[in-house]
């Protein structure tokens, strides 16, 4: 059993926590988001919305029903309660058919009408931003959320530090575009031991944004390289059901939606290469790279939107974050991985050059045959 204790705001310095004390398993825990206290009257009390969401995951792979102090939004109950979960649980055998004891409000969560998206500077967020001006969309973005919620760190203090240098580095971005920046700290690394990363990367996003009910009335969820034509319902790769997370996670005061889910990655760079704003701030890097400055160039994100704009003649553009003359000095390399790779990404990036009738180098074909024995051999050691 997880039980979800009443939730409550804690003040400290110029931080306010919306908190609650949860107990799994007799093992007390309180759980937090923390926010600037200026903006205090953004966060969602005496609902347990965001905290469900946050532990729901877990809850599922442990076996833990939830019980709630606090009541749930009914329409998140309900889609939770008699969509997402069975689902889940019929299709994913590590995943149960936990059950959730709270009361439920109808009542909407008084907020700012502000429309939010994760930001990050990478593609996926990048068009998104791009795909809801004012000049695009009815509902244009208001804000752009940073949070602090999925650690791939092993400490907790780096983490909090790279969400703290990315924050900084956002500010100046969202302030050229005329855009608010909302960030939110958690500390559901250093209290959840769980060590689940790709299984909740979205529920974590998804619950931020409903502690932040006070603020938004519109969330986006920006979808990685996966387009709708690729949903499929596994553990480790929850990205590929976001349409069925997002499609349960709104409440009668907060829509949430995806974004993007019609654009796979190559166009999404494509997309943006017309973007003025993203040939200084694109971002695509899996390292410890900050927004703003030049990405590693050497991560798989990297190579894969590097190619893309190399095909497609906009690589030049992108001088500050990328470093041009070694992706040039290594294309063969770099092309070669596009021969034997098959994950999505590179299946896609593949499809480009094929179609674009770019020349491969002979030499890429010589050292796909070679990594293509290095990996055989790594295979049967
Ligand atoms: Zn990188």
């Amino acid at each position: 059993m997880i039980h979800i204790g009443k939730t409550y705001i804690k003040r400290e310095k110029s931080k306010s926590f919306l908190c609650s004390d949860v107990i799994i398993n007799d093992n007390k825990i309180t759980l937090w988001f923390s926010i600037d206290t200026k903006y205090e009257n953004y966060l969602c009390v005496n609902r347990a919305d965001a905290f469900v969401m946050a532990l729901l995951v877990p809850a599922m792979v442990f076996n833990h029903d939830i019980k709630c102090d606090d009541p749930i939004s009914a329409k998140l109950k309900f889609f939770l309660s008699n969509q997402y979960i069975p689902t889940l649980s019929e299709n994913i055998k590590q995943y149960h058919n936990i059950k959730i004891d709270s009361d439920t409000t109808t009542e909407p969560y008084k907020n700012c009408g502000a429309v939010g998206v994760g930001f990050s500077a990478g593609s996926d967020s990048m068009y998104s931003v791009l795909n809801n001006t004012k000049l695009t969309c009815k509902y244009p973005l208001t804000h752009l959320a940073v949070f602090n919620c999925v650690n791939f760190e092993k400490y907790e203090e780096r983490s909090r530090n790279i969400f703290i240098n990315n924050c900084k580095a956002l500010q100046k971005f969202a302030n050229r575009q005329k855009l608010k920046l909302v960030a939110l700290d958690t500390n559901f690394y250093e209290g959840l031991h769980w060590r689940l990363t790709t299984e909740v990367v979205n529920m974590r996003t998804i619950s931020c944004a409903l502690a932040l009910q006070g603020l938004f009335s519109t969330y986006l969820v920006s979808t990685p390289s996966f387009t709708l034509e690729n949903f499929h319902i596994e553990m480790k790769t929850s990205v590929r059901f976001d349409l069925l997370t997002v499609n349960s996670a709104s409440t009668e005061s907060l829509s949430i939606y995806l974004s993007g889910a019609e654009a796979d990655r190559v166009k999404k760079v494509t997309t943006i290469s017309d973007y003025k704003p993203s040939y200084k701030w694109l971002h695509s890097c899996l390292g410890k790279t900050t927004p703003g400055r030049r990405n590693c160039c050497e991560c798989k994100k990297c190579k894969d939107t590097q190619m893309i704009l190399y095909v497609i003649g906009k690589l030049e553009k992108y001088k500050h974050v990328y470093d041009i003359k070694n992706f040039k000095n290594n294309l063969s390399r770099i092309m070669a991985n596009y021969l034997i790779r098959n994950d999505p990404e590179a299946t896609q990036v593949a499809k480009l050059i094929n179609e674009s009738h770019i020349e491969i180098p002979a030499e890429s074909y010589k050292i796909a045959e070679q990594l293509k024995h290095i990996i055989k051999k790594q295979k049967e050691q």
